[in-house]
């Protein structure tokens, strides 16, 4: 989407811009420091959207200047050799952060993979031990899609504690610890999922709405108070009538965009800064 030439009312969360914000402060801490940080990478297997994605991150950590180690695990290897591989990121000093490419393929156990890789080098958050420690309110490696919700929520200025926040989608790695950082921030915090009833009369109560459900076109201007921040973490891809296809989010951006404050747009919202997250992560993770 052309972010400039959509029409709305509501103020554009642009994810790219804040990301190329992120990016540029975290290149400087990098180059203050003096040391030189990696980034490293799990994919097992051939699956060809995750090798692509790996491509893009490398990208990425070269314009900050975070070193991108790619370690292609061959599948014949099996879990077994996938454990041996973390052990021994985990267990080397010269190693800031791993992270690991998902899905994982049939027969690899991705819950108890994820929780073997060092809670201090996990910057995806993906260890149940990071999201313990964020409800514990310790310092911790927060989940980078939720990191990048609060990041475009706080963007808006929104004085958090009291704000009354709803999020529609209750997933591990993007509903629910959204759910615990806005706790943490003191708001007043609505989770909700596919079972909960009335939803539309839950979320028009919001000053803040989470959109992360991967249903298209899921919040409607009739479900949104006029003023409400939207952050839409959905990514769903549609055709349209020509067979040309989009990717949309979970809010029906034309009409929300009419009466919300400030709403992030998809593409260019959520996804841009989860990647800037991921580095922000990396940074964190070095100590630097
Ligand atoms: P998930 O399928 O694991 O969880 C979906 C959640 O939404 C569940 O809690 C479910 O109960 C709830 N839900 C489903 N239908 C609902 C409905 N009609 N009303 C209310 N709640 C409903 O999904 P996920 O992994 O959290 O991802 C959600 C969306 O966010 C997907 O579109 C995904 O592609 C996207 N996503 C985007 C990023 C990003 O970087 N932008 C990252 C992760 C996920």
């Amino acid at each position: 989407m052309d972010i400039k030439a959509a029409k709305s009312s509501a103020n554009i969360l642009d994810g790219r811009h804040l990301a190329r914000q992120v990016r540029d402060s975290l290149a400087e801490r990098i180059k203050a420091s003096g040391r030189t940080i990696n980034l490293h990478a799990i994919l097992v297997g051939d699956d060809g959207s995750a090798a692509l994605y790996a491509q893009n991150q490398e990208r990425m950590c070269s314009q900050v200047g975070i070193e991108y180690r790619l370690h292609s695990v061959d599948v014949s290897r099996g879990q077994a050799g996938l454990v041996e591989l973390i052990q021994l990121l985990n267990a080397d000093d010269q190693v800031d952060a791993i992270m690991m490419h998902m899905p994982l393929p049939d027969g690899f156990d991705s819950e108890r993979m994820q929780a073997l890789i060092d809670p201090a080098k996990d910057v995806e958050g993906v260890n149940p031990a990071n999201i313990g420690n964020i409800v514990y309110g310790r310092r911790s490696l927060v989940p980078c899609t939720a990191l990048a919700c609060m990041e475009l929520i706080e963007s808006t200025g929104i004085s958090l504690p009291g704000a009354r926040c709803v999020i529609v989608g209750a997933s591990n790695i993007v509903g629910k610890p959204v759910a615990v950082l806005l706790m943490q921030a003191e708001a007043t915090v609505i989770s909700t999922n596919k079972y909960t009833d009335q939803l539309g009369a839950i979320t028009k109560t919001a000053d803040v709405l989470v959109a992360a459900a991967g249903v298209t076109g899921l919040v409607t201007a009739e479900m949104v108070k006029p003023g409400t921040i939207v952050i839409d973490v959905g990514i769903n891809r549609v055709m349209d009538d020509d067979g040309t296809a989009r990717t949309v989010g979970d809010v029906d951006f034309d009409s929300v965009s009419q009466i919300a404050g400030h709403i992030s747009p998809v593409p260019g919202g959520v996804g841009p800064m989860t990647v800037a997250m991921l580095l922000k992560n990396t940074v964190d993770a070095a100590g630097i």
